[in-house]
Parts: structure tokens; sequence; C-alpha cells
């Protein structure tokens, strides 16, 4: 079996996080790192290495994920304006190989580029 990335160990209570939301299907963490004053993951528990690798049978958890950003949103104050990313691939960014949308807030946040 491959070695567990950083986030499946999180997932499985073997590295710490600070969570802020978890049902059966879905986790979300502050980032360790954060890029923004509200900087939040939000990840299905499922072992997803990216957005590329997602199949129809998945869409319902990403629809999930989505309802999940929205609530987090609104508890974090940001529901009038974030941003909701993920990154696909190293060449655009991604570091742990594990899906992940980053919801990000709290600041002018202008435009992507
Ligand atoms: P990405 O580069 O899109 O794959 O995003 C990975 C994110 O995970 C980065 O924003 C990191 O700051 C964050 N990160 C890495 N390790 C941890 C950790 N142990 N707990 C919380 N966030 C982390």
């Amino acid at each position: 079996m491959a070695e567990k990335n950083i986030f499946e160990k999180i997932i499985d209570r073997e590295l710490p996080a600070d969570i802020v939301f978890e049902n059966e299907r879905i986790l979300a963490i502050q980032d360790i790192a954060p890029k923004a004053p509200v900087h939040l993951l939000i990840m299905p528990k499922k072992v997803i290495h990216d957005i590329q690798s997602i199949s129809e049978e998945d869409l319902p958890l990403i629809g999930e994920c989505v309802i999940v950003a929205q609530k987090l949103a609104e508890q974090f104050n940001v529901q009038g304006g974030y941003r909701l990313l993920t990154n696909c691939g190293p060449s655009a960014g991604q570091s742990v190989f594990h899906l992940h949308f980053h919801l990000l807030g709290g600041r002018p946040l202008g435009m992507m580029g």
C-alpha cells in the first residue's frame, strides 16, 4: 500500500490538525500556513488524488464539499466574498496529493494571476 500523505494521516488521526468540520465523508481544517485571515481546507475523506481523478460517482461528494464550504463561509463570516479553489498537479501548485479545496477570505483577494 502507498505511503499515506499528510492529509490522509490527519483524516486517520495520526497527525493533529485544527478541525473546523467533520462528518463521515468530509473533513475541514485550518491551513497551517494561512494565506488570508480565513484559510480553510475542505477535503473528502475518500482517497482521491486531485480533481482530475474524480469520477462521476464522486460528484455527490464534490457537491457536498461545496455545501460545507458555504456553511463554513457563513460560520467564519466571509459569505459575502471568498475564493474556493483546488490546485491540480505540481505545475498548478498542488503540494499535497489528496483532493482538497482552499477556502480563502477575510481580506480583499484581488484578481487571480
Ligand atoms: P496545495 O499546495 O494546494 O496542495 O495545498 C496544500 C496546503 O496544505 C497548503 O496551503 C499548506 O499550507 C497546507 N498544509 C500542509 N501541511 C498541513 C498541515 N499539517 N495542516 C494543515 N495544513 C497543511
